[in-house]
């Protein structure tokens, strides 16, 4: 797929270097609202999730999270990067980390629950309409 704006080949598996915003930018020509980059309350984010998932037609999902344990940073440290959450497809649940209660997070690891997909195009699409949908009601 490419950037909108500058027309760059983009790939999905390196979306840590792209901006999902209604489509999927290349990180030089468009950036997240602030606001969709902020740590938010675990109860905050659950509730974002539940209104996701019945505008978009989708059951439900439980969001976990690990924060009645001792806070490690270390754990979630993986090499280069924080591992900020993961998608469980059979059980339909999210775990968020703590680096991960944002809503860029919570809307990436949806998307992955909503098309049955790992990083391919048509996730990256779903992750760029949810991020889009949630900014559009911050
Ligand atoms: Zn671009
Ligand atoms: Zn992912």
């Amino acid at each position: 797929m490419n950037c909108p704006r500058c027309g760059n080949l983009i790939d999905p598996v390196q979306h840590g270097d792209l901006v999902f915003d209604g489509q999927v930018w290349c990180q030089g020509c468009h950036h997240y609202d602030e606001r969709l980059l902020e740590l938010r309350p675990f109860p905050e984010l659950e509730n974002w999730a539940q209104l996701i998932c019945g505008a978009f037609g989708q059951e439900p999902v439980r969001l976990l999270h690990d924060e009645a344990f001792l806070p490690d940073p270390a754990k979630y440290w993986h090499g280069a990067t924080f591992l900020l959450a993961e998608a469980c497809h059979g059980s339909r649940g999210i775990m968020l980390h703590p680096p991960g209660h944002r809503l860029t997070t919570l809307c990436h690891e949806l998307a992955h629950l909503f098309t049955g997909q790992d990083h391919t195009e048509n996730w990256a699409r779903a992750c760029a309409a949810l991020i889009a949908w949630v900014k559009a009601r911050l």
